[in-house]
């Protein structure tokens, strides 16, 4: 460890060039200070961090709590700390990372559970929105990687042959002779991004964000920064592929068409933290506000650009996100067409921005509660674009729609390519053959009463991607129409909530729609405005 971060101190230059912002920075308002005192060998201290200079070097660290609950900042115990705390007290994790700490020369250490008053909703309040910068701005990130609970501990014993890569020597001829270390490719992956605390959505902020980052993982201990990653078995920074996915701050702000590579790598969050565990689900947009004030920032944004979870510049053809196993939130945390209204994993829109739009954004606005990156108590998305009513297909039924009990029946996530959808263009059904449209559920949900009719969904097409022109043949046969499942709120003229997604992908459905599209009666109830080329104004919400 202490190899590794004298490289990372004397040779990346990417990793000590952000002093500017450390300067401005305000340290967090206590801090351990752990390093070896003569007095007092076996106790640490709380300090309030008015009295240090705000230059000083702390680390932070990353952990599941568990069900481990003692030794907390409480009210109560407040003075007590601040005159000393027993280190023999302290659950394994704590005491390991503080030896981590005087091992590498650093003086101060925070950890949340015990610098952070855990009964006073006040220290709470005016803290947890700073924890991303806490992190961002500490010298270093001690992670817990493999421990579920906080006397798990950093260290483990795995058996060093098993990480060591493996030496292979090949031979062309009698002459040449050329040697090859093998690595197991998802080593990483494994033993760091699917470990115990890597599936808490907290703690995800906190490892996108940090400036160095030492995992502690089950078969070994590895080193990461933005100019860097490395293994006690490898170091010879092969597993460099990682660090750009997996740190903010490896992107420059020098960086060709910056916004384009924020977007991207918000993405790539996006899809992690749908994946990771809440303890409470109403903190599903305050446990990644640094993430996304972190964003805001680099992509130097308007305020109000970032839309609970949706970007501005991202719309329209981000609203193409896609859920597996959704559940709706309740009560209500975010809009229908943000993501962040459902817990269960996300696959973000795959369709680039710049095809064929097919809906103007009128306006998009997100009211927050408090911090305009956290909690979201409404929101508004305006829109002009095509519609039609699209009736889809009974046979779902063994799929996609299940009767629970004679009184409802239930919608549930799947992607659906059974029997035929229709439309109606002219009073002329016009058929739209399995295996030509795909339907995509948001979430489980019930079904109006009358659940033995064929359902009925309004169809806001987002993308057309036709490929007519296309030179090569194969492309030329392709086309997709995509676009969201919509139903009526029933509470305001032309007011919808998103239910999900549905693709048309072949030529001959979408030259259907096509038709439908202006071919169709619309009741007046479906939309706010209707402008002389059948182009519908409505609102999600
Ligand atoms: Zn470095």
């Amino acid at each position: 460890m202490r190899r590794w971060l004298h490289v990372c101190r004397t040779e990346h230059e990417k990793c000590n060039s952000d002093l500017d912002r450390l300067r401005q920075f305000t340290l967090p308002k206590r801090l351990l200070l752990v390093e070896v005192s003569e007095q007092a060998p076996d106790t640490i201290t709380l300090i309030d961090s008015n009295s240090l200079k705000q230059s000083i070097r702390y680390a932070t660290l990353s952990h599941a709590w568990g069900n481990v609950r003692r030794c907390r900042l409480l009210k109560n115990n407040l003075k007590t700390y601040e005159r000393g705390i027993v280190t023999a007290d302290l659950p394994l994790t704590f005491r390991e990372a503080i030896e981590v700490c005087q091992t590498l020369g650093v003086a101060y250490l925070w950890i949340d559970s015990l610098c952070i008053i855990q009964d006073s909703d006040a220290d709470w309040t005016a803290e947890a929105p700073r924890m991303a910068d806490i992190y961002s701005n500490a010298f270093l990130t001690i992670a817990a990687t493999a421990s579920v609970d906080d006397e798990g501990g950093l260290f483990r014993s795995p058996n060093p042959q098993e990480a060591m890569p493996l030496l292979v020597t090949a031979h062309r001829g009698s002459k040449h002779q050329t040697s090859y270390h093998l690595h197991y490719e998802d080593d990483f992956q494994e033993n760091v991004d699917a470990a115990p605390l890597n599936r808490r959505a907290w703690v995800l902020q906190e490892r996108y964000l940090a400036a160095r980052t030492v995992h502690f993982a089950e078969n070994q201990i590895y080193w990461q920064c933005p100019s860097a990653l490395m293994s006690a078995s490898d170091n010879t920074n092969t597993l460099v592929n990682y660090r750009d996915i997996y740190n903010f701050n490896s992107i420059e702000s020098s960086t060709e068409n910056l916004t384009l590579c924020v977007l991207e790598n918000w993405t790539t969050i996006v899809e992690a933290y749908s994946q990771c565990k809440l303890t409470r689900p109403s903190d599903k947009l305050v446990a990644m506000s640094g993430l996304a004030r972190r964003a805001h920032e680099m992509l130097r944004c308007a305020p109000g650009d970032y839309l609970g979870g949706l970007w501005r510049q991202e719309l329209p053809e981000n609203l193409l996100w896609s859920a597996v196993d959704g559940v709706k939130a309740d009560p209500y945390r975010a809009p229908s067409w943000c993501w962040t209204s459902l817990d269960g994993q996300i696959h973000c829109s795959d369709h680039p921005s710049g095809r064929t739009s097919m809906v103007e954004v009128l306006n998009a606005s997100v009211h927050p509660v408090g911090d305009p990156f956290s909690a979201v108590d409404s929101a508004s998305l305006l829109l002009r674009g095509r519609l039609c009513n699209v009736i889809l297909p009974k046979q779902l039924g063994a799929v996609a729609f299940t009767k629970h009990s004679p009184a409802s029946a239930v919608v549930k996530n799947v992607i659906g390519q059974t029997g035929q959808a229709q439309v109606v263009v002219d009073g002329k059904a016009k058929l739209l053959p399995a295996g030509t449209f795909t339907t995509l559920f948001d979430h489980s949900r019930p079904l109006d009463s009358n659940a033995d009719a064929d359902p009925v969904i309004c169809f806001l097409p987002i993308v057309d991607d036709d490929n007519a022109d296309a030179t090569d043949d194969n492309e030329k046969d392709s086309a997709i129409l995509a676009g969201l499942m919509l139903e009526p709120t029933g509470q305001k003229r032309g007011q919808f909530h998103r239910v999900g997604q549905l693709t048309f992908d072949t030529r001959t459905a979408c030259n259907i729609l096509r038709i439908a599209f202006g071919g169709q009666d619309i009741p007046e109830g479906l939309y706010q405005d209707l402008d002389g080329d059948d182009w519908y104004t409505i609102e999600i919400v």
